[in-house]
């Protein structure tokens, strides 16, 4: 089993679009939750959508993350589905850990949807 993360690092790559110091195709950003386009899609719709706050990953977030972060970060989810207008069929995913395929270590679901390419 990979090692396990427990702390948030300041220096990873969705930090880094969150400050503005990585581009990245935005699609909707509110106080709580920027989303923007996965740079390698898997689908033919596959959008990332990350808190405004430093957590790790989901497990991190809906334990630390204050109730209204957590709200509005759920609730920028469905405006993204919205804007994209997939609302009607679409998959949320969330890698959690080494263990769980998780890569960036800032939390994100992947909202997807369409054929896979
Ligand atoms: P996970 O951590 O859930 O396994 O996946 C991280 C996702 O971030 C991957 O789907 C990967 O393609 C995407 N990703 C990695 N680096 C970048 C980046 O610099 N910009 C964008 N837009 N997506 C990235």
């Amino acid at each position: 089993m990979p090692a396990k993360v427990t702390s948030y690092d300041r220096n990873n790559i969705f930090a880094k679009i969150l400050r503005g110091e990585l581009p990245s195709k935005k699609i909707y950003e509110d106080d709580f939750a920027l989303a923007f386009h996965d740079i390698h899609p898997k689908a033919a719709i596959h959008v990332l959508v990350i808190p405004k706050g430093e957590y790790v990953s989901f497990v991190d977030f809906t334990a630390l993350a204050p109730p209204e972060l957590q709200a509005g970060f759920w609730r920028a989810v469905g405006a993204v589905a919205r804007k994209l207008g997939v609302e009607d069929g679409f998959r949320l995913a969330s890698n959690i850990g080494p263990g769980g395929g998780q890569v960036v270590f800032h939390f994100h679901v992947h909202v997807v949807s369409g054929p896979r390419p």
